[in-house]
This record gives structure tokens, C-alpha cells and sequence, in this order.
């Protein structure tokens, strides 16, 4: 049997293009089809991982990131006018550990400009796939118009509103969280936040963040992404209630935020990002398999969503290594991932009620035993374990299986 497979990828953002890259130089023959017809840098600050790093590392990409990027050393969360809530350091674990702040972008360019001057890889722009057929021979990729190619395997990594969900063959329930988040990317010539992901909560139902973000995708200036949770059926008053009294509110989470706050002056420069809830309980069917936000896309509680999709793309490229035939490869792919990945989705489905809902009792509950919990060894461990990528639950202590320095 031949070793190199004919592999269609469908999307090109942390996932498919990661995923691409491992595949073509392991020898596959990998076709890539992307929506957008020029796709470009998107999004706000998010954090890479001790666990997202290594993978970027294995595809020679992380000397790129870190340039831009600005180091984090924890992730300090606080009550509204109170105290620390949970103080978690990744150097509490392991010395070498750090996060990164970066913008979406500078993580989306650094992959796709790869993906662009890889020799093995093909790539469609503008080029939708919503359904996949299949016969005997090969698994075809539909787009609007009709065929778009025939192929051995298809990897779906079109994020979390997949329109692969339907015609896959493979179970999947998915859903969207009742809170959001505002999204606001400044320029932040003081550097005022360093160092760390800053974090003010109140109740549950409200929840402020900076993140340090480093220097855009670009241009060199610095930059600092404000986040400010929100239910969304509240999004219609947010508007309608003007900026104003939404900036004095922030204002009394963080006094320092004034300088970002000057930058706002259009409700439209303040984004609202939904998010989405993908379940699967095999993320694998005939000829076919599910990556990323599109396999297991939750809340971005965690901040680890790009960091599990790098880490699925390296794993699957690990497991067709093992052999080309997919019917033991794709289901160890589902075994090798399974309790990485259910670990974080459920401390996901765990957790963002406590951060985001309009439960007075969660949020109460969190701010009484939550700080307990940080105190204690075992807890702050996981803890720091989880905000680390690296943990893998609860029960299960084996290290997660990673690309070799
Ligand atoms: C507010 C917010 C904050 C976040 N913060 C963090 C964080 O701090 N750390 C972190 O690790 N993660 C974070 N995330 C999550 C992270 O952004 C995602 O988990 C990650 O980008 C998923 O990558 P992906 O490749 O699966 O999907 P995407 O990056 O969404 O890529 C999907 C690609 O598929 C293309 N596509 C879509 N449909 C089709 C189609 N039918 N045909 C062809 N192409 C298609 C799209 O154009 C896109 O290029 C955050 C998310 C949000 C919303």
C-alpha cells in the first residue's frame, strides 16, 4: 500500500493549516480548501501555551511567534474591589513554562504563510466545502457548485460552526453559550499590563480581562485586548445604553484601563464574540476526521482553543505516521486524544458557569472556595496544570503526549 495519502483539509486557520504542514512533509499529498478568498489576520489577543508552543516549535514556527508575542508569567484573577480570587504561576509547576499573549493574527499569518510556500501543500481560496459524499474508491468534498475533488482522507477543521457536522456520518451535538464577550484590541504605548492575564470578576455576571498582546500582525506597535463579559440577549441594551455608562463600569474594575477606554469611541470598534459548543464522542468516521474548534470547540474559559487544535493536528499527523491504513489509524487518533480533550471540555462545562451566568449562588460559591483551592498544593497544581495545556484529568497522570523539544 502506498504510505502517502491523497488528504483534503478543509479550512485554514489553526487547525488546518498546523495540520497541513505536519501532513505534506510527512510525504502526504495534502489539498487544502479554505472559504475566504483572502483570508487575513482576525481577532483578538489569546493565549499560546506551554503545549501550543511545542507544536510550533516542531514546525520551525515558534522563533516567528515569540518575537511578537509578549511573555506571560500568570494569570491573576480578582475580585471587584476585593481580593485575589486565584493567583496561578506557571513557574509554581515548572520553571521553563510560560504563556504568551499574542493577537489571533500574528498566530493565523505565521501558520498560512507557511502553508502558502510549502512545496506538498495545494491551496483553494474561496473555496466553501459544505458536504462530503463517498463511494468505494475515494471521499469527495462537495461545494456549492458541485465536486470540488476526490480524496482518500478529509480532515475537518472549519471551526466551531461546521458545515461538515451534517453529511459526516460521525454524532455530534453542538449548542451556544447564553454569555459571550466584548472584544476591544488597543494600543498600549505604556505597556501598562505586563506579564501577566489580569482578570476582575463580580458575581458571575461580570468579567473583565486584559491581556498584553504584544506587537500586532501588522505593524510594530504595542498592543493590550480588553475583554468584558455579556450575556448576549443584554447585547441590544448594551447598545442602546451607550458607551458611557459602560465605560464608567469598567473604569471601577480597573482604574488603569483609561488610557484604552480613550481609544473607544464607537460602540461598532467593540466586537461581540459567540461562543459555540461542539461535542462528538469519536471525533473519527468513514474516511474522515474532526480537528479543532469543529471537533470541540467550548467556551474560551480555559484559553486554550488554538493551543488543542495545534496539539490535534501534531497528534493525528502521529498516528497516520504509525501506518496509512485508516481504519486503525483514525480511531487511535480518537483514543490518543480523548482524555486531553475531555479533561478541557469539561472543566469548560465546569467552570463557565461559575464565570459567566447570571447565578448570584455560583458566583459565590466560586468566590468562597475557589481561593481555598488555590492554597492547596494538589489543587493549585492542577490548577496551573490546566491553564498550562497539560492536563489531562483528574485520574489520569500520565504527561501528555508531546513534539520533543
Ligand atoms: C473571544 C475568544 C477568545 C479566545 N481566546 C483564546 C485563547 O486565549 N487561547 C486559545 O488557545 N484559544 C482561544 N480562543 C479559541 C481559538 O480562537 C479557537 O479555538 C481556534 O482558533 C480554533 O482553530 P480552528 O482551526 O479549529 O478554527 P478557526 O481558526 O476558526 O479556522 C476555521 C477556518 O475554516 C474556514 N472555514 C469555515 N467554514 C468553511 C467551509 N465550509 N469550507 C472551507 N473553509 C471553511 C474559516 O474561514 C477559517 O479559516 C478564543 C476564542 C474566542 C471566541
Amino acid at each position: 500500500m502506498d504510505a502517502a495519502l491523497d488528504v483534503a483539509i478543509v479550512g485554514a486557520g489553526t487547525a488546518g493549516s498546523a495540520v497541513a504542514l505536519f501532513l505534506a512533509r510527512a510525504g502526504h499529498r495534502v489539498t487544502v480548501y479554505e472559504r475566504v478568498a483572502a483570508p487575513g489576520p482576525v481577532g483578538a489577543g489569546i493565549s499560546l501555551q506551554p503545549t501550543g508552543q511545542a507544536v510550533l516549535a516542531r514546525l520551525g514556527l515558534l522563533a516567528p511567534i515569540l518575537e511578537r508575542a509578549a511573555r506571560i508569567d500568570r494569570l491573576h484573577v480578582m475580585r471587584h474591589r476585593g481580593k485575589t480570587l486565584v493567583d496561578l504561576r506557571y513557574a509554581d509547576v515548572e520553571p521553563r513554562w510560560f504563556g504568551l499573549g499574542l493577537h489571533r493574527g500574528t498566530l493565523f499569518v505565521t501558520l498560512f504563510e507557511a502553508v502558502r510556500r510549502e512545496p506538498g501543500v495545494t491551496l483553494h481560496l474561496g473555496a466553501e466545502i459544505t458536504s462530503v459524499t463517498r463511494d468505494a474508491e475515494a471521499i469527495t468534498v462537495h461545494g456549492p457548485a458541485g465536486p470540488r475533488g476526490r480524496h482518500q482522507l478529509v480532515v475537518v477543521a472549519d471551526g466551531s460552526v461546521s458545515e461538515l457536522h451534517a453529511t459526516a456520518g460521525v454524532p455530534v451535538a453542538t449548542g451556544t453559550f447564553r454569555f459571550g464577550a466584548l472584544w476591544f484590541v488597543a494600543d498600549d504605548p505604556g505597556a501598562a499590563w505586563k506579564d501577566e492575564l489580569y482578570q476582575v470578576v463580580h458575581g458571575a455576571r461580570r468579567m473583565y480581562g486584559v491581556l498584553p498582546t504584544g506587537r500586532g500582525p501588522a505593524d510594530d506597535r504595542a498592543l493590550v485586548s480588553l475583554y468584558w463579559s455579556l450575556a448576549l440577549d443584554d447585547h441590544a441594551r448594551w447598545l442602546a445604553d451607550g458607551l458611557d455608562a459602560w465605560k464608567a463600569e469598567v473604569r471601577s474594575f480597573d482604574p488603569r484601563i483609561e488610557p484604552v477606554l480613550a481609544q473607544i469611541t464607537d460602540p461598532a470598534q467593540v466586537l461581540l464574540a459567540r461562543y459555540r459548543d461542539v461535542r462528538m464522542k469519536r471525533w473519527h468516521g468513514d474516511r474522515i476526521v474532526f480537528l479543532g474548534d469543529a471537533a470541540h470547540a467550548t467556551s474560551p474559559q480555559l484559553g486554550n482553543g488554538a493551543n488543542l487544535a495545534l496539539v490535534d493536528a501534531w497528534t493525528l499527523a502521529e498516528t497516520l505516521a504509525a501506518g496509512p491504513d485508516l481504519a486503525r489509524a483514525l480511531p487511535a487518533y480518537t483514543r490518543a486524544r480523548k482524555h486531553h480533550l475531555g479533561h478541557y471540555q469539561r472543566m469548560s462545562r465546569l467552570l463557565t458557569p461559575l464565570f459567566q451566568s447570571r447565578s448570584r449562588l455560583l458566583g459565590g460559591l466560586r468566590d468562597a472556595f475557589m481561593p481555598i483551592a488555590d492554597r492547596l498544593g494538589p489543587f493549585h497544581r492542577i490548577m496551573v496544570k490546566t491553564m498550562a495545556g497539560h492536563e489531562r484529568g483528574l485520574a489520569f497522570r500520565k504527561p501528555l503526549a508531546l513534539p520533543p523539544p
